[in-house]
């Protein structure tokens, strides 16, 4: 039997998938994100010259973050070589901190390129870092709550935050 290949960000195409509309930078759920000052309101973990790291406000667990470039950018390809690095620094610091903060058993680390993929926000490409815990299939209906997701997602922020800030 073949196990199936588990990507738990595929949930934000299930969420995000009513609002989404077109992959212009107008309706860009990142670009707002970015063009916005309140960093604490919108879960921004930290601002670079070329990015940017974000958590989930849907998440599938606790500590999924999105790495995101500040460009509009779409297609991988495309991404300039500094945009890359900086990307990838972004995710290798994303993976400590959580692993710092968390100590999960372990990481999924991928992207959904196109709405067939999975894509919530389709026109701006993003990297999602999901921590996992053994036995973590479980922990969805938990986090189901709207209500304990806001309260669980703001005290996980303000600690990675610090974490962020002192790396
Ligand atoms: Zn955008």
């Amino acid at each position: 039997m073949t196990k199936p290949l588990w990507a738990p960000w595929r949930m934000e195409y299930i969420r995000a998938a009513h609002k989404s509309s077109g992959t212009g930078k107008r309706n860009c759920l990142f670009c707002r994100l970015l063009r916005a000052k309140d960093d604490a309101k919108n879960l921004i973990l930290i601002r670079g010259k070329l990015g940017f790291v974000v958590m989930n406000r849907f998440p599938y667990n606790n500590g999924h973050l999105m790495v995101a470039p500040n460009r509009h950018v779409r297609v991988f390809e495309k991404l300039k070589p500094e945009e890359g690095r900086e990307l990838l620094d972004f995710v290798q610091l994303s993976l400590s901190v959580l692993g710092r903060d968390m100590k999960p058993d372990g990481f999924n680390v991928g992207m959904n390129l196109g709405r067939v993929a999975g894509a919530g926000v389709v026109g701006h490409l993003h990297i999602h870092i999901v921590p996992r815990w053994l036995g973590d299939v479980n922990y969805m209906p938990v986090l189901a709550d709207t209500k304990v997701v806001s309260e669980h997602l703001g005290k996980t922020y303000a600690r990675l935050r610090r974490r962020f800030e002192r790396s």
